[in-house]
């Protein structure tokens, strides 16, 4: 039999089948600037750079999708959106202003245009790059703002949070307009050529909110987000952070296909608990054991996750979350050659 590709493996994954073995996707994106010798910063305003980085990470550590990102997707919509950034030397961007600073600023948010406003095209230039040099051998993966978290971003956590309890209709009139940028940034990231769009919604996490709070506030929206990219061509995942194991049913039930799920949650509960009808992905302890551990200490938590979710199939071995800046990538090399070696179904 012909050697599976990357996209058979994981789509095969996300169907539900048997692939040759245990799909292996680290959230790596700007830890990829090691290997072009390109600080985070120098990469930041162009596509090739970045789109060159992203490319050479998957070509040169083997893992099978490439999470086409730097900035994060919050950064990028609460900029175009109306916020403020300010741009350090030695960091990635951050929000500098809220455009929201009371109820009443409703009207100063913006709808961007992914095509044109602020530095949204640029992520549109590199999924395209991405997509050309990989021609669907390597499935893409694409971060789209979950709305409540980006509902954060342009009031600030904090008043998004007091207003949770004092005014619910401003939270929902503002995650409103959060889903609508996040649908349009969806359907334009699909459209460049992603195949699995990742809702990412840490401010939804049960590490912050309850599960009431969940469903009440971030779940409709998620659900149109990923309904909508489902929609316009993609595999949709939905990426909580910090501790979700109160509402892995809830994430569920806003259709994804894919959970990724954090280091917190206990990987064999989560597959006894949705494992037979979403993608579990995760959940090594992205700075504990990848930016501070070695390889060995990596082989060994790879060994567990698989040995915890891999039976049956519908599982991807990954980080619980983005992989730091600075992790070595030896590490990530053991973490692939963990999946190769110990995640065989054949
Ligand atoms: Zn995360």
């Amino acid at each position: 039999m012909p050697k599976m590709t990357p996209f058979d493996r994981v789509m095969t994954t996300i169907r539900g089948q048997l692939p040759d073995r245990v799909p292996v996707i680290p959230q790596i994106t700007y830890a990829t600037a090691q290997l072009t010798g390109l600080g985070l910063v120098e990469a930041l305003h162009s596509a090739p750079k970045t789109a060159a980085a992203l490319l050479a990470g998957q070509r040169e550590l083997g893992y099978d999708a490439v999470y086409v990102g730097w900035e994060s997707s919050f950064n990028l919509l609460a900029e175009a959106m109306g916020c403020t950034m300010r741009f350090p030397e030695n960091d990635l961007p951050q929000v500098a202003e809220h455009v929201v600073r009371s109820p009443n600023d409703l009207d100063k948010v913006k709808m961007p245009d992914p095509h044109s406003t602020a530095r949204l095209p640029l992520r549109m230039e590199t999924v395209k790059l991405v997509k050309q040099k990989t021609q669907g051998r390597v499935p893409l993966f694409g971060y789209v703002p979950g709305p409540f978290t980006l509902a954060g971003q342009l009031c600030g956590v904090t008043q998004l949070m007091i207003a949770t309890l004092r005014n619910p209709q401003f939270v929902h009139d503002l995650t409103q307009l959060a889903t609508t940028a996040s649908v349009a940034y969806a359907k334009a990231i699909v459209e460049a050529g992603i195949d699995v769009t990742v809702a990412a919604d840490p401010t939804a996490s049960a590490s912050l909110i309850s599960p009431q709070m969940f469903a009440t506030f971030a779940a409709p929206a998620l659900r149109t987000v990923l309904h909508a990219a489902e929609t316009a061509g993609a595999v949709p995942s939905l990426h909580i952070c910090g501790q979700t194991t109160p509402i892995l049913e809830a994430m569920c039930s806003t259709g994804t296909c894919i959970l990724e799920v954090d280091h917190l949650v206990d990987l064999s509960k989560a597959k006894q608990l949705v494992g037979q009808r979403v993608t579990l992905l995760g959940n090594i302890n992205s700075t504990d054991t990848l930016l501070k551990g070695s390889p060995k200490t990596v082989t060994e938590a790879a060994k567990f996750c698989i040995h915890q979710a891999a039976a049956g199939g519908r599982f991807i071995l990954s980080s619980g979350c983005d992989v730091p800046a600075a992790t070595p990538l030896a590490n990530i090399r053991a973490m692939v050659a963990a999946a190769q070696r110990y995640g065989r179904y054949d």
